[in-house]
């Protein structure tokens, strides 16, 4: 009974390990838009200022990504669901581990 124990608390170790590297895997897509679509690789972060400053401008993003020529959905997506969250992370990040 005690190593069937053992073997369930080693696997329960392992799950909690893989979901902790999970959530800060998860975390680091947030920061900053990527650098390329994730479904057909075309390199988008190079449009991301522009995009803000149209945007920020009073555009809507439609308009926006139309004037930017990104016809595919799966690079539009890549601008509209993009959260930037870098300045607010970059303040708890502990340089000194
Ligand atoms: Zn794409």
């Amino acid at each position: 009974m005690s190593i069937l124990k053992f073997i369930l608390k080693f696997i329960l170790k392992f799950i909690l390990k893989f979901i902790q590297i999970l959530k800060l895997n998860l975390s680091k897509f947030k920061v900053i838009i990527p650098i390329r679509c994730f479904t057909c690789g075309k390199p988008v972060a190079q449009d991301w200022e522009k995009y803000n400053e149209i945007v920020n401008n009073g555009k809507s993003p439609k308009d926006a990504l139309d004037e930017l020529g990104y016809n595919r959905a799966c690079c539009r997506r890549m601008f509209l669901s993009n959260v930037e969250l870098i300045d607010r992370i970059a303040k708890f990040k502990n340089f000194k581990k």
